[in-house]
């Protein structure tokens, strides 16, 4: 049997205690007697190691290990190494929490600890400062019922935190930054930060675009005027025709870029989702359908009606971003080409505007940065094209208002898709497909 040394020892002990009072019993006239007087000596003694064990399990801080052998010493040295191990482990977990918890306390950053149901279980200094939170006071309160921001509390409750979410707070007005890190069961980390510097740049920023845009829009009505006035002028002399309408050509697009500028600057000006009224799509994408025709070198455009629901937005917003998509594939595309323009309703109820068309396509790296202002993925293409490299970051504008997505598919050689998702709250009636009248389906 492999059993420890010690409990061999014990056995070899307990055997020699039951020889030995085998023995003095025989000389006494009663084995069994013998037998039955050490076993219970050897009992008792079993019985006041345990009795020793249990009065120092149950004090051990206070009193030093019972210095029995055998069985009993091996168990008592065992219970020592342990209890050593245990502290070991207990300290040093005990300084690392106490080292973590004071480099959080020094964070620039506010840090809030929050149970699953947003209350407070801890917050550094920073915290406590920039959300005027008092320890002890206001431990295991809701965030909610501290900061009465309901924008806050519609981003806690959608469970979505990508993003951060910004608010002006407090006179003189501060900005804060708040974002979730949800971490571990159900506990959520809270990081606010001031973010006051970044937006007043921010703002500095767009104040500066949309100055700057306006201002120079005087100075180039002045010139656009002169040069349309010596152009249509008969005595005009030959060799200065073709420089001024370089120069007509020149300024065409610098309108154009500013006029961008303005519209940015404006849809900048406003994050906010925008209500808007119901806009008839397909009569709409008549206009554009027109529109293009009217370039001196067009492709071919299809219209592809599926839906004749009408979009919940604003008018002058949504024309402005279908138009610039609709311009980009008639620019792009060569007049030997196509362009289809497509209004239909998804399955899940949501509305999708797409333009397609057979131009030259743009590579993958391009199109995460096609939204970005003045971005090209041809300068000179683009520059011959008269386009101003804002178009498109005005569509990304333009759907953020109405909380629609861009999605864009494209084939190097072989063309482009753009397509505008809108949410199906933005959708109103309509009949789908096949129950359209084949006039409203091509127009
Ligand atoms: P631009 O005024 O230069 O057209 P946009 O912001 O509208 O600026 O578009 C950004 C870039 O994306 C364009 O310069 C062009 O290279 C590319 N692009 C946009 N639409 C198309 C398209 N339909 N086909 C090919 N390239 C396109």
């Amino acid at each position: 049997m492999n059993l420890p040394p010690a409990v061999w020892f014990l056995l070899a002990r307990l055997g020699g205690v039951v020889l030995l009072g085998a023995l003095v019993g025989a000389l006494l006239g009663s084995l069994i007697g013998g037998i039955a007087l050490a076993l219970a000596a050897a009992l008792g003694w079993q019985l006041m190691n345990l009795f020793w064990l249990d009065g120092w399990l149950r004090d051990r801080a206070n009193r030093s290990p019972p210095d029995v052998s055998g069985v009993w010493g091996d168990v008592v040295s065992q219970v020592v190494r342990l209890h050593r191990r245990k502290r070991f482990h207990k300290q040093r977990l005990l300084e690392l929490f106490r080292e973590l918890r004071r480099s959080t306390a020094a964070m620039p950053d506010g840090v809030i600890i929050l149970n699953a149901q947003w209350e407070i279980v801890w917050f550094n200094r920073t915290a406590g400062r920039l959300l005027g939170l008092r320890r002890r006071v206001d431990d295991g309160m809701a965030l909610t019922n501290l900061i009465r921001e309901p924008s806050l509390a519609r981003y806690l409750q959608q469970g979505e935190f990508a993003e951060p979410h910004v608010l002006a707070r407090g006179e003189p007005r501060v900005h804060l930054s708040f974002q979730v890190v949800p971490y571990g069961r159900e506990q959520r980390l809270m990081l606010v930060r001031d973010v006051s510097r970044q937006v007043a740049l921010e703002s500095m920023r767009k104040d500066f675009v949309a100055n700057a845009s306006h201002e120079l829009r005087s100075p180039l009505t002045v010139v656009t005027g002169y040069v349309e006035t010596l152009l249509q002028d008969d005595a005009l002399d030959p060799a200065l025709r073709a420089p001024l309408t370089e120069m007509q050509r020149q300024t065409q697009r610098m309108n154009g870029i500013v006029s961008d500028l303005l519209d940015l600057s404006r849809l900048d000006a406003n994050e906010r989702e925008v209500q808007g009224e119901p806009i008839d799509v397909v009569a709409l994408c008549a206009v554009l359908r027109k529109d293009i025709l009217a370039r001196a070198s067009h492709p071919e455009v299809q219209l592809d009606m599926a839906s004749d629901a009408k979009l919940l937005g604003d008018p002058a917003e949504v024309l402005s971003a279908f138009s610039n998509l609709a311009d980009n594939a008639a620019k792009y595309t060569p007049h030997t080409g196509r362009v289809r323009l497509r209004w239909s309703i998804d399955a899940d109820g949501s509305a999708r505007f797409e333009v397609e068309d057979t131009g030259p396509g743009i590579a993958p790296e391009h199109l995460p940065r096609l939204t970005e202002r003045f971005y090209r993925v041809d300068e000179g293409r683009s520059r011959d094209a008269g386009g101003s490299g804002l178009g498109l970051a005005i569509v990304k504008h333009v759907l953020q208002h109405h909380g629609a997505a861009l999605d864009v598919q494209s084939t190097p050689g072989v063309g482009s898709r753009f397509s505008c998702v809108f949410p199906s709250r933005r959708v109103i009636g309509g009949a789908r497909g096949e129950n359209l009248p084949p006039a409203i389906r091509t127009a």
